[in-house]
């Protein structure tokens, strides 16, 4: 199972691939770009991700970041 997440602090994007593990686990993701946790995960799978679009809106004049 393949699904596309999008870091909401700098607005890259990922493809997520789900691989099913025996129990549960909580994990997270961090954006490769901006460090972001953008996906938080709580079941029996494990997810992979692979950056496909980059994006560096965090760097903008927007940015809250200190
Ligand atoms: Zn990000």
């Amino acid at each position: 199972m393949k699904q596309i997440e999008t870091c909401q602090n700098c607005g890259s994007k990922y493809e997520l691939t789900s691989v099913r593990i025996h129990h549960r686990e909580k994990d997270s993701l961090f954006c490769i770009v901006c460090g972001f946790e953008y996906y938080i995960y709580n079941d029996a799978k494990s997810w992979y991700d692979k950056l496909i679009e980059r994006h560096e809106n965090h760097l903008g004049s927007k940015s809250k970041i200190i």
